[in-house]
């Protein structure tokens, strides 16, 4: 019997990128794990295709969705709902392979609760470790201005205490490769490969 896939969940806040950085990721020949598309509401944008991008559905099918308990985890996004199809994430994780979504804060919340075990990575916006030099050449700005990033900034390192890992977006190879590394590291925990090794000594 092989073993299960990892479930390795990208989010953060919004703006910070995710969806360029999971783009990139997935565009890349060496990549090894499987990207859930997720359900939306929202309109298709120029160049999107239903089953590629998202499975665009209408708010009464999505609602269906939800009743049937087919997601995993959803959430309201700018008058729009977004979900993860819960069938293909555990058929893909049975079958041995990693799964990755790419979703927002409070999907994220919910994936953890359901699924504790999983990679749960943070995306963060490299403007948090430049707030110290905006701060020190604080002259340049209003007082508002600087308030309400002080104010920003809080409530995204408060959003990392749920994650493993926190990779910053100052660029995108970068990030990709940060997070490969993670994935990669995580397959090689301790506490998901002992159990090999000890049945390995049951056989003798
Ligand atoms: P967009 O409309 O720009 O494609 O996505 C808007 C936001 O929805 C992004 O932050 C993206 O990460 C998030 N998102 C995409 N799919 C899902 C999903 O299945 N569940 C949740 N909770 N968020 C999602």
């Amino acid at each position: 019997m092989h073993e299960k896939g990892l479930l390795i969940v990208l989010s953060g806040p919004s703006g910070v990128g995710k969806g360029t950085v999971r783009k990139a990721i997935f565009t890349q020949e060496d990549t090894s794990f499987e990207y859930s598309i997720s359900a939306t509401t929202r309109s298709p944008r120029e160049g999107e295709v239903h089953g590629v991008d998202y499975f665009f559905e209408s708010r009464e099918t999505f609602e269906k969705l939800i009743e049937q308990d087919k997601l995993l985890e959803f959430a309201e996004y700018v008058g729009n709902y977004y979900g993860t199809p819960v069938d293909y994430v555990r058929e893909t994780l049975d079958a041995g392979k990693d799964v990755f979504l790419e979703i927002e804060v409070q999907g994220a919340r919910q994936v953890r609760e359901k699924f504790p075990e999983g990679l749960f990575i943070f995306l963060a916006p490299p403007s948090l470790s430049e707030l110290k030099n905006r701060i020190v050449t604080r002259g340049t700005e209003t007082e508002d201005l600087i308030n309400n990033r002080m104010l920003t900034a809080r409530e995204e390192i408060e959003m990392m205490d749920l994650y493993d890992f926190v990779v910053e977006n100052d660029q995108v190879d970068l990030a990709c490769e940060r997070i490969k590394s993670i994935v990669v590291a995580e397959h090689c925990r301790r506490e998901r490969v002992q159990h090999r090794y000890k049945k390995m000594l049951e056989v003798d």
